[in-house]
């Protein structure tokens, strides 16, 4: 079940990318807008949120609680939809309190949220002793898992392949891949079943954010995990294992949120050539995998490549020393 209200609105703009695709003459290249979405500047979590934040009210709660980076794009969207049904907000940030809020932190204020900053291995512990403080307090909080990637909030993206197939249709585009910056992997998981569902010829490609060898093949267990609960939450048996998910690891060698020349140059092209801004931590190294495969001519004219952007465009600004 989802929130009556939506946070994102949509369905989101699929836009072509004509100057960027000029060099490339045999490709179609598309653009998928979540990041212009309803609540609190959008962006993908705003799909899971309408399921999360549905389940957290079906169970009575009044109070949201999650964890991210300091410049967590999911902890401003999770604020904003929690002011949109009058629900408390309690944010756990891995890092330090910034000597000057800019960028998501500063929208997490204006949003109403609370704050507690920690160490980053220690956000899954602060966030409980958060409930619990509140529990003793007599209210009624609810934990939703960092990036809201569970099969709860994975089902946002299950509907937005629906979404994404419709408007395929609309464009005449038979065959697609859809790349994306992959992290917490609800997004991804959700896409990936979404299609396979509707047996659509659609590859959604994942570029890795987080820093990984993918050796052990674990990201995608972590997905084959969140499709697992979507087969019990959606009674069906789609049964997805690690092997069935497409990763990228091309940009996993440096460390999250780490802004190199890689990210700029895209987030610079993509501004000056589409009028398209990205972020730096999410969208501009998913873009920049992506055009590395492109100029060196991996993908092929039978498909259409749609990009996926995410969003997390706020970000920018806590970079702004960095440009
Ligand atoms: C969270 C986020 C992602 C990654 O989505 P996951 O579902 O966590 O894999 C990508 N882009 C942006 C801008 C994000 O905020």
């Amino acid at each position: 079940m989802m929130s009556p209200r939506s946070y994102f609105g949509g369905p989101s703009p699929l836009q072509k990318l004509d100057r960027i695709s000029a060099p490339f003459p045999d490709l179609n290249l598309w653009i998928k807008r979540d990041d212009l979405s309803l609540a609190g500047l959008g962006g993908n979590k705003l799909r899971k949120l309408e399921y999360l934040v549905a389940d957290a009210l079906n169970k009575g709660c009044d109070t949201l609680i999650t964890a991210g980076a300091p410049q967590s794009n999911h902890c401003r969207q999770t604020a904003a939809a929690a002011t949109m049904e009058g629900l408390d907000c309690h944010l756990v940030l891995g890092g330090e309190s910034p000597a000057l809020p800019t960028g998501n932190i500063l929208l997490d204020n204006l949003l109403g949220a609370q704050i507690t900053f920690t160490e980053k291995h220690l956000r899954g512990d602060t966030m409980q002793n958060v409930a619990a403080e509140l529990e003793n307090q007599g209210r009624k909080p609810y934990i939703i898992p960092i990036g809201g990637s569970n099969g709860i909030g994975a089902q946002g993206y299950v509907r937005a392949a629906e979404e994404l197939v419709t408007q395929f249709g609309e464009n005449h585009i038979q065959k697609a891949r859809i790349i994306l910056a992959s992290s917490s992997g609800g997004t991804h998981a959700g896409l990936e079943y979404g299609f396979r569902r509707l047996k659509a010829p659609i590859t959604v490609e994942g570029i890795r954010i987080d820093k990984d060898d993918g050796r052990s093949l674990s990201y995608e267990s972590d997905l084959a995990n969140i499709c697992r609960e979507l087969d019990s939450i959606t009674g069906r048996s789609l049964q997805l294992q690690a092997t069935d998910f497409t990763v990228n690891y091309s940009c996993s060698s440096r460390d999250y949120g780490q802004l190199g020349a890689e990210e700029k140059d895209a987030i610079s092209l993509l501004a000056r050539e589409e009028g398209v801004l990205l972020d730096p931590v999410y969208t501009g190294r998913a873009f920049a995998g992506l055009l590395t495969k492109l100029k060196s001519g991996q993908y092929t004219k039978d498909e259409h490549i749609v990009f996926l952007h995410t969003g997390g465009t706020p970000a920018l600004f806590a970079y702004a020393d960095q440009f």
